[in-house]
């Protein structure tokens, strides 16, 4: 991909950079806010960039929250006024892929939380939340025993809190049952870091251990795969070479901007650094070229001053 520079985005080239934009993407958690806080500055850079007329769509891997709820969070944490339909979570687009991909009336078998349902429901996706009655019992001998929905035609897996092997279980079973039962996964983020350099698992390790049970390969629909950004440019009318994809991942975020044809922004006030950059641009493997962001800055604060005018 020809080099990407990784330019610090200042001064004139900001001011450029952003009026040949009409439209910004952002990844929520990293790039707007860490948990419940929003960072510093981030609310009044998307104020500015709201008044200046660009449209503003978020776009995130965590799928254990509903479009609605994202609206919700960035006003209480003060970011200008978003609709849910600027929202594309990940739990909204597996919904989305469900609806095109499933045969009417076929039911989605769901490790995943309240808000991936609610996405499902709100998608009119029948689907079985694995409660008590839908799984096996706490015995070796009853895991092959739970009955099984015969309307299932899917596994989706997302943020499950609960996981478990006996929810593993009845997943390979319907996987097993039928070959043409679709795997989807939301994400395949592999840690989700907490501060002072810890972390809890993310989701993609669910994924993982369901695609081992299957021995098949899930779709994914979140970042770095394209789907996500086609549920945007479905909805709105994007041109590429006018987007710029703001995120704090190289191999999520930035990923899948190069790879849609878009400009891409690397916060750093995130997951991804620097340095990672730079041995991705010494590297002469194009898969990690295709790592290296169009510009970084050290947070989305530093857009402001590009825009005053
Ligand atoms: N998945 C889960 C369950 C999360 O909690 C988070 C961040 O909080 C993410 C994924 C990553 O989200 P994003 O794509 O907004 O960085
Ligand atoms: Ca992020």
């Amino acid at each position: 991909t020809g080099g990407r520079r990784c330019r610090r985005l200042e001064g004139d080239a900001a001011r450029a950079v952003l009026r040949g934009a009409d439209t910004l993407l952002f990844d929520c958690d990293g790039v707007l806010w860490r948990g419940e806080a929003a960072l510093s500055g981030a609310p009044a850079a998307l104020g500015r960039l709201a008044a200046s007329g660009k449209r503003l769509c978020y776009v995130t891997n965590n799928s254990s929250r509903t479009r609605v709820a994202y609206t919700e969070k960035l006003r209480r944490l003060g970011f200008p006024p978003a609709e849910p339909r600027h929202v594309f979570g990940s739990a909204f687009c597996a919904a989305r892929y469900l609806r095109q991909a499933l045969p009417d009336g076929a039911a989605a078998f769901v490790l995943g939380s309240p808000a991936l349902s609610a996405e499902l429901d709100a998608a009119g996706i029948p689907h079985l939340g694995p409660g008590p009655a839908a799984l096996p019992g706490p015995a070796p001998a009853d895991w092959a025993q739970a009955p099984l929905e015969p309307a299932v035609r899917a596994v989706l897996v997302g943020f499950d809190e609960h996981f478990s092997y006996a929810k593993l279980c009845q997943a390979l079973r319907y996987l097993l049952r039928d070959p043409g039962c679709l795997l989807v996964g939301t994400n395949r983020d592999n840690r989700l870091p907490l501060e002072g350099g810890s972390a809890i698992p993310g989701t993609g390790c669910l994924v993982k251990a369901v695609e081992t049970a299957a021995e098949r390969e899930a779709f994914i629909v979140g970042k770095p795969n394209r789907y996500i950004f086609d549920c945007v440019a479905s909805e709105f009318d994007i041109d590429p070479a006018r987007t710029i994809m703001v995120g704090d991942r190289l191999d999520t975020d930035i990923l899948m901007g190069n790879t849609c044809g878009l400009t891409t922004l690397l916060t750093l006030t995130g997951v991804s650094t620097l340095e990672e950059v730079r041995g991705h641009q010494e590297s002469d493997c194009p898969a990690r070229q295709s790592l290296v962001p169009d510009y970084y800055v050290d947070s989305i604060a530093d857009l402001l001053p590009a825009l005053e005018d």
